[in-house]
């Protein structure tokens, strides 16, 4: 069998290494001790949002470690845990692996700083996925963490139901630079993500699927990557980016052209938020050449074929728009 959270061949669920990343070394079991809980009701779900997105649907659960035993809590959780969401979107199933292997693909292969993460099973067999919070110290307490919608001042009362919608990726790129000292760096990590999701068809990087965490030193820093997976799959009407990449993004020469986003785009945002051309050249065509490790991977995941086969699509006709340039 592989490694429920790394693929890599190993005789039991997680290898050492993930047991390490998620538990602290310990011996924790790929099965939950207790049934996938039941759905309520759907009405509800879609209520919660305007616009239908896997975040405004998908629960999540929060689990404690105790000895080895990940156990449901209402407080003082160290995990969450995302079930298989209702099906008022596609292909719901395939929602937990999705995420695992977008998030593995993002750890291994284009080596971001990505949330500790693995798939479970709950005790009746149904697939769960698992990621550890970086938010939370070892004595229990958390870090200082702040999304861009809080950074922006955006929250439903004041900017109404879609607020975590309302801005751009290169008002989150000003907020960094406002807020992080040392900003370049940081700024690149920032760009990479926003590449990696147009590659990858995540279009529900919202603002608050991006954070500033208070290091010890008390620096601010953007926390490890979460909530990364290929939404159009489960809501296949999408537009392509969360987010515009800036004000009047489609209005460029490459988008009146093409219809989508392309190289020129992505150049453009790296210029407002200060990327160095040369080094933003650089990231968009490491990341454009790793397509037979994603294959690769995409292939050893336990996604159905049929899904294998449209996430695999979604990312190849991604990174040949961007090879049009
Ligand atoms: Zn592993």
């Amino acid at each position: 069998m592989s490694c429920l959270g790394c693929y890599k061949e190993n005789t039991e669920g997680y290898c050492l290494n993930c047991r390490k990343k998620l538990f602290d070394g310990k011996r924790v079991s790929h099965m939950l001790p207790f049934k996938a809980p039941q759905n309520e009701n759907l009405q509800e779900y879609q209520e919660q949002t305007k616009r239908l997105s896997i975040s405004g649907v998908q629960l999540k659960y929060s689990l404690r470690l105790e000895d080895k035993l990940l156990t449901l809590t209402a407080k003082g959780g160290q995990y969450i845990l995302k079930p298989i969401p209702p099906s008022v979107i596609a292909y719901p199933d395939q929602a937990p692996e999705n995420e695992h292997l977008t998030m593995q693909i993002a750890g291994q292969i284009f080596k971001m700083d990505t949330a500790a993460n693995a798939l479970i099973n709950f005790e009746d067999g149904q697939p769960a996925y698992l990621t550890r919070r970086f938010d939370v110290k070892a004595d229990g307490s958390k870090y200082l963490q702040e999304d861009f919608a809080q950074l922006s001042g955006k929250q439903k009362k004041t900017h109404g139901e879609n607020y975590k919608y309302d801005g751009t990726y290169e008002d989150i790129g000003i907020l960094i630079k406002k807020y992080v000292a040392a900003y370049l760096p940081v700024m690149e990590v920032f760009f990479r993500n926003v590449f990696f999701n147009y590659l990858f068809s995540n279009g529900d990087a919202h603002l608050k699927n991006f954070s500033l965490i208070q290091t010890d030193s008390g620096d601010y820093k953007l926390t490890p990557t979460y909530d990364l997976m290929s939404t159009i799959l489960h809501t296949p009407g999408e537009t392509d980016t969360a987010l515009d990449l800036f004000e009047g993004d489609t209005n460029t020469g490459y988008y009146q052209t093409y219809g989508h986003h392309g190289y020129p785009d992505f150049m453009e945002l790296a210029r407002r938020i200060s990327i160095i051309e040369v080094r933003a050249k650089r990231i968009i065509s490491e990341m454009t050449s790793q397509s037979d490790r994603v294959i690769n991977m995409i292939n050893n995941s336990l996604l159905s074929d049929e899904i294998k086969s449209k996430y695999l699509h979604c990312y190849q006709d991604k990174v040949s728009r961007i090879k049009v340039a």
